[in-house]
Protein backbone atom coordinates (compact mmCIF):
# COMPACT_ATOMS: atom_id res chain seq x y z
CA UNK A 1 0.00 0.00 0.00
CA UNK A 2 0.71 3.40 -0.31
CA UNK A 3 1.49 5.71 2.55
CA UNK A 4 0.39 9.84 3.03
CA UNK A 5 2.30 9.46 6.34
CA UNK A 6 5.70 9.75 6.84
CA UNK A 7 7.72 9.27 9.90
CA UNK A 8 8.45 12.87 11.58
CA UNK A 9 11.79 13.60 11.41
CA UNK A 10 12.11 10.88 8.40
CA UNK A 11 14.93 8.26 10.16
CA UNK A 12 16.44 5.82 7.69
CA UNK A 13 16.62 2.97 9.62
CA UNK A 14 12.56 3.01 11.18
CA UNK A 15 10.24 1.46 9.05
CA UNK A 16 7.47 3.19 6.93
CA UNK A 17 3.93 2.25 8.68
CA UNK A 18 2.63 -0.75 7.50
CA UNK A 19 -0.94 0.40 7.67
CA UNK A 20 -1.68 -1.84 10.99
CA UNK A 21 -3.45 0.20 14.00
CA UNK A 22 -3.35 -2.29 17.09
CA UNK A 23 -5.03 -0.65 19.89
CA UNK A 24 -5.35 -1.47 23.61
CA UNK A 25 -8.24 -0.86 25.76
CA UNK A 26 -8.64 -0.37 29.94
CA UNK A 27 -4.63 -0.69 30.11
CA UNK A 28 -4.63 1.81 33.27
CA UNK A 29 -7.11 0.89 36.32
CA UNK A 30 -7.62 4.58 36.97
CA UNK A 31 -9.37 5.20 33.26
CA UNK A 32 -11.08 2.16 33.44
CA UNK A 33 -12.70 3.02 36.74
CA UNK A 34 -13.36 6.14 35.13
CA UNK A 35 -15.99 4.45 32.51
CA UNK A 36 -17.36 2.00 34.67
CA UNK A 37 -15.51 -0.71 33.07
CA UNK A 38 -14.52 -4.21 34.32
CA UNK A 39 -10.24 -4.04 34.94
CA UNK A 40 -9.78 -7.02 32.46
CA UNK A 41 -8.01 -9.97 32.73
CA UNK A 42 -6.04 -10.09 29.62
CA UNK A 43 -5.12 -7.37 26.96
CA UNK A 44 -8.25 -6.18 25.48
CA UNK A 45 -7.74 -5.21 21.77
CA UNK A 46 -9.44 -3.52 18.44
CA UNK A 47 -7.55 -1.69 15.53
CA UNK A 48 -8.31 1.62 13.85
CA UNK A 49 -7.95 1.66 9.80
CA UNK A 50 -5.38 3.07 7.90
CA UNK A 51 -7.41 5.62 7.02
CA UNK A 52 -7.80 7.15 10.57
CA UNK A 53 -3.98 8.16 10.92
CA UNK A 54 -3.12 11.44 11.39
CA UNK A 55 -0.40 14.42 12.38
CA UNK A 56 -0.59 16.25 15.39
CA UNK A 57 0.65 18.98 13.44
CA UNK A 58 -1.92 18.23 10.00
CA UNK A 59 -4.82 20.90 8.93
CA UNK A 60 -8.23 20.99 11.05
CA UNK A 61 -10.08 17.43 11.56
CA UNK A 62 -12.86 16.66 8.78
CA UNK A 63 -15.13 16.76 11.94
CA UNK A 64 -16.17 20.74 12.24
CA UNK A 65 -19.31 20.29 14.54
CA UNK A 66 -18.96 16.85 16.71
CA UNK A 67 -17.17 16.58 20.03
CA UNK A 68 -14.58 14.01 20.55
CA UNK A 69 -12.76 12.34 23.86
CA UNK A 70 -9.28 12.33 24.06
CA UNK A 71 -7.10 9.35 24.89
CA UNK A 72 -3.57 10.14 25.47
CA UNK A 73 -1.67 7.37 24.42
CA UNK A 74 2.09 5.98 24.53
CA UNK A 75 2.25 4.83 20.51
CA UNK A 76 4.65 1.93 19.62
CA UNK A 77 6.33 1.35 15.69
CA UNK A 78 7.57 -2.17 15.77
CA UNK A 79 10.72 -2.02 14.35
CA UNK A 80 11.04 -6.01 13.29
CA UNK A 81 8.83 -9.00 11.77
CA UNK A 82 8.52 -11.26 14.72
CA UNK A 83 6.15 -14.13 13.62
CA UNK A 84 3.72 -15.30 15.35
CA UNK A 85 4.08 -17.45 18.18
CA UNK A 86 7.30 -16.37 18.57
CA UNK A 87 9.21 -14.77 21.20
CA UNK A 88 9.17 -11.09 21.09
CA UNK A 89 12.69 -9.60 21.91
CA UNK A 90 13.46 -6.40 23.78
CA UNK A 91 14.72 -4.05 20.55
CA UNK A 92 11.43 -5.10 18.70
CA UNK A 93 10.37 -1.31 19.36
CA UNK A 94 12.17 1.04 16.77
CA UNK A 95 10.82 4.10 17.77
CA UNK A 96 7.91 5.84 20.17
CA UNK A 97 5.32 8.62 19.90
CA UNK A 98 2.28 10.15 22.11
CA UNK A 99 -0.85 9.90 20.81
CA UNK A 100 -4.26 10.63 20.62
CA UNK A 101 -6.91 7.13 20.70
CA UNK A 102 -9.82 9.76 19.55
CA UNK A 103 -13.00 8.63 20.43
CA UNK A 104 -16.91 9.07 19.79
CA UNK A 105 -17.77 7.71 23.03
CA UNK A 106 -21.77 8.40 23.14
CA UNK A 107 -21.34 6.03 19.92
CA UNK A 108 -18.84 4.03 21.91
CA UNK A 109 -21.51 3.63 24.58
CA UNK A 110 -24.32 2.67 22.67
CA UNK A 111 -22.45 -0.32 20.65
CA UNK A 112 -21.18 -1.16 24.19
CA UNK A 113 -24.89 -1.65 25.35
CA UNK A 114 -25.88 -3.59 22.12
CA UNK A 115 -22.58 -5.77 22.39
CA UNK A 116 -21.73 -4.80 18.90
CA UNK A 117 -18.28 -4.05 17.56
CA UNK A 118 -16.68 -0.52 18.72
CA UNK A 119 -15.22 -0.15 15.21
CA UNK A 120 -17.18 3.40 14.16
CA UNK A 121 -16.38 4.83 17.55
CA UNK A 122 -12.68 4.35 17.24
CA UNK A 123 -11.71 4.41 13.48
CA UNK A 124 -12.46 7.65 11.56
CA UNK A 125 -10.74 10.12 9.50
CA UNK A 126 -8.08 11.78 11.92
CA UNK A 127 -8.96 9.38 14.79
CA UNK A 128 -5.11 7.79 15.06
CA UNK A 129 -3.53 11.05 15.82
CA UNK A 130 0.78 10.69 15.87
CA UNK A 131 2.97 13.50 16.96
CA UNK A 132 6.96 13.11 15.75
CA UNK A 133 8.71 9.77 16.78
CA UNK A 134 11.68 10.02 18.86
CA UNK A 135 13.91 6.61 18.69
CA UNK A 136 13.09 3.43 21.43
CA UNK A 137 17.21 3.06 21.31
CA UNK A 138 18.30 3.06 25.18
CA UNK A 139 14.33 3.76 26.55
CA UNK A 140 13.02 2.09 29.56
CA UNK A 141 9.20 1.65 28.49
CA UNK A 142 8.19 1.34 31.97
CA UNK A 143 9.65 4.44 32.39
CA UNK A 144 7.55 7.05 30.43
CA UNK A 145 5.59 9.93 31.57
CA UNK A 146 3.39 11.47 29.45
CA UNK A 147 0.93 14.61 29.37
CA UNK A 148 -2.01 16.41 27.53
CA UNK A 149 -3.21 20.12 27.40
CA UNK A 150 -5.64 20.94 25.24
CA UNK A 151 -6.18 24.81 25.19
CA UNK A 152 -3.64 25.27 27.82
CA UNK A 153 -5.01 23.30 30.35
CA UNK A 154 -3.60 20.11 31.70
CA UNK A 155 -5.81 17.46 30.74
CA UNK A 156 -4.22 13.85 31.42
CA UNK A 157 -1.28 13.28 33.10
CA UNK A 158 0.16 9.34 33.08
CA UNK A 159 2.47 7.06 33.54
CA UNK A 160 3.63 3.75 32.27
CA UNK A 161 4.34 2.32 35.07
CA UNK A 162 0.78 2.10 36.21
CA UNK A 163 0.02 0.12 32.67
CA UNK A 164 -1.85 -3.02 33.71
CA UNK A 165 -0.32 -4.76 30.76
CA UNK A 166 3.22 -3.38 30.18
CA UNK A 167 4.64 -2.45 26.59
CA UNK A 168 6.47 -5.61 26.49
CA UNK A 169 3.36 -8.19 27.45
CA UNK A 170 1.31 -6.26 24.77
CA UNK A 171 3.63 -7.13 22.09
CA UNK A 172 3.53 -10.75 23.63
CA UNK A 173 -0.04 -10.77 23.64
CA UNK A 174 -0.17 -9.94 20.12
CA UNK A 175 2.09 -12.09 18.75
CA UNK A 176 0.52 -15.15 20.03
CA UNK A 177 -2.81 -14.03 17.88
CA UNK A 178 -0.46 -13.18 14.81
CA UNK A 179 2.38 -11.89 12.99
CA UNK A 180 3.25 -8.14 13.56
CA UNK A 181 5.46 -6.24 10.75
CA UNK A 182 7.90 -3.57 11.03
CA UNK A 183 5.98 0.28 10.82
CA UNK A 184 3.12 -1.89 12.78
CA UNK A 185 1.94 0.69 15.66
CA UNK A 186 0.33 -0.20 18.87
CA UNK A 187 -1.45 2.47 21.06
CA UNK A 188 -1.19 1.18 24.04
CA UNK A 189 -4.22 2.56 26.03
CA UNK A 190 -5.07 6.15 28.40
CA UNK A 191 -4.36 6.96 31.66
CA UNK A 192 -7.49 8.58 33.35
CA UNK A 193 -8.67 12.32 32.29
CA UNK A 194 -10.18 11.31 28.98
CA UNK A 195 -12.64 14.40 27.81
CA UNK A 196 -14.02 16.52 25.02
CA UNK A 197 -12.12 17.80 22.27
CA UNK A 198 -13.23 19.34 18.94
CA UNK A 199 -11.94 20.99 15.82
CA UNK A 200 -10.01 23.84 16.40
CA UNK A 201 -8.99 22.96 19.90
CA UNK A 202 -5.32 23.69 20.64
CA UNK A 203 -3.45 20.06 21.75
CA UNK A 204 0.15 19.57 23.46
CA UNK A 205 1.60 16.51 24.16
CA UNK A 206 4.43 16.50 26.17
CA UNK A 207 6.86 13.39 28.33
CA UNK A 208 10.26 14.20 29.58
CA UNK A 209 11.48 10.88 29.03
CA UNK A 210 10.70 11.02 25.69
CA UNK A 211 11.92 14.48 25.64
CA UNK A 212 9.06 15.23 23.55
CA UNK A 213 6.84 18.63 23.17
CA UNK A 214 5.11 18.74 20.83
CA UNK A 215 1.71 21.05 19.10
CA UNK A 216 -0.92 20.61 16.87
CA UNK A 217 -4.27 22.32 16.28
CA UNK A 218 -7.02 19.87 15.80
ZN1 LIG B 1 -7.49 4.29 23.71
Amino acid sequence: MSHRYQLEPVVAEWPQLSGNIYCIGRNYADHAKELNNEIPAEPVVFLKAPSALRALAEGPLAFPDETFHHELELVLLVGQHLKAQSEVGPDSVAAVTLGLDLTRRAVQDQLKKKSLPWTIAKSFAGSAVLAPFVSARGLDLTRIDLQLEVNGEVKQVGHTRDMMFPCSTILHYLVTLQNLYPGDLVFTGTPAGVGPVRRGDQLRVFSDALRLNANGRL
